[in-house]
């Protein structure tokens, strides 16, 4: 491995890459050994000199993203073990070959012992977002890994990394076909179509982690008058009314999501006049809606990015949450979120507790929501647990 720069830490900081944490924070470095520049591949050593893993050097807090604790040669046949064991989770837990789902996440960063790299399979086609210069500059190496793993499977892939890319990085990322070009927009989740538009949606293009309680959600449907705030394409609106809603209203501020939403409910629901969609801001439009809805959905965006902020996202939750439990009708059910990394499990539950409190209603929790199986966490990195959510009666 001597072909690589040395990164050798102060004494008694290894304990955490002893126990495969796969993150080394700056300050934990003594010396590098040899020049770097970011994206470039490390070996991290002891003070003693001893080996301790092989990852890619950042600028930022994190220094290195180890993704091997082993002395290896990270080349194709190490990223092809690498992805064949990703593919093989989902494999095992049958989201390959699930009837009416062809969209999953296939690799989830550290849940996958691939810091750095996100990618989401779109019905053939591979959407990757590099998070990490290192991930970026081998993305030509990835995707040829990709083509050997998924065979035919595979039809296209997709590079997003332009927005996920660290900021300072001084690279000059381009969207693009890595791999084939544009094939099909519509995917399936659970026998519902939607149009994913991974060029210029969000994320990789859709919320591939709220497939699990989208699915608990419209066993609760039957009936209800439904509102799904954040609804972005729209996934909860159908499984509300796959599941019998009454009636269901799908709010975003952006013009562009509630054009989807419509799109995607004509696609599968052609005429139904039970859904309607509004552009409009959820503060605004949760301003009266007294008695109006049995069943809310409070899905945000993520409020806080970063620890420092972390105060006033808890606020922000508080203020959102405590609007839904002053209006939402007895007997009514919340299904509320946040998929802030920053925000552990226990300070949203805190801020969901403060908000119901405000509203002195008797509040029951009757889920604890998590992300799904094809975003595992990794045991050795408990930061990888992001998306939280609590589904609560109202009486
Ligand atoms: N529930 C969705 C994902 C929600 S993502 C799904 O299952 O696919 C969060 C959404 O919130 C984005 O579409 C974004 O446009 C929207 N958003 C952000 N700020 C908002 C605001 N203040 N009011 C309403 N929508 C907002």
């Amino acid at each position: 491995m001597s072909k690589y720069s040395k990164v050798v830490l102060k004494k008694g900081k290894e304990e955490s890459i002893l126990r495969f944490h796969p993150w080394l924070f700056s300050g934990a470095i003594d010396r590098i050994e040899g020049g770097v520049e970011e994206g470039d591949i490390v070996t991290v050593h002891a003070s003693d000199d001893r080996f301790l893993g092989v990852g890619h050097c950042g600028i930022g807090s994190i220094a290195v993203r180890i993704f091997a604790f082993k002395d290896v040669e990270p080349d194709l046949a190490f990223w092809c073990d690498k992805i064949q064991a990703a593919f093989n989770l989902r494999q095992r837990i049958g989201l390959t070959s699930t009837k009416g789902t062809n969209v999953f996440r296939l690799i989830h960063g550290e849940g996958d012992g691939m810091p750095g790299l996100i990618v989401d399979f779109y019905n053939g086609t591979a959407v990757l977002q590099a998070h990490s210069v290192g991930m970026w500059v081998i993305r030509e190496m990835l995707v040829e890994a990709m083509k050997i793993v998924l065979g035919d499977l595979l039809t296209a892939v997709y590079d997003k990394s332009s927005k996920t890319l660290p900021f300072k990085a001084s690279i000059e990322p381009v969207d693009g076909y890595l791999f084939g070009g544009q094939t099909t927009l519509e995917v399936m989740e659970d026998g519902n179509r939607f149009l994913v538009d991974w060029e210029e949606g969000q994320k990789t293009g859709f919320f591939v982690d709220q497939r699990e309680n989208r699915k608990l959600l419209s066993q609760y449907a039957f009936g209800k008058d439904v509102l799904n705030m954040f609804c972005y394409t729209g996934g909860f609106s159908f499984s509300a009314m796959r599941g019998g809603a009454n009636l269901v209203h799908s709010v975003d501020s952006s013009v562009k999501a509630i054009e989807m939403t419509n799109k995607n409910v004509e696609l599968n629901f052609p005429g139904d006049k039970r859904h309607e969609a509004f552009a409009a801001d959820a503060f605004d439009f949760m301003h009266d809606i007294k008695d109006k809805y049995d069943l809310i959905i409070l899905d945000p965006p993520a409020f806080a990015k970063h620890k420092n902020v972390l105060s006033q996202a808890l606020q922000g939750y508080k203020k959102l949450n405590s609007r839904a439990f002053q209006q939402i009708r007895p007997g009514g059910i919340l299904f509320t979120f946040s998929c802030s990394q920053v925000v552990t499990k226990t300070n949203f539950r805190e801020a969901v507790f403060s908000a119901a409190a405000i509203s002195k209603r008797n509040v029951r929790i009757l889920h604890q929501l998590s992300q799904p199986a094809d975003h595992p966490i990794n045991i050795y990195h408990p930061e990888g647990e992001y998306l939280k959510g609590l589904v609560l009666y109202v009486e």
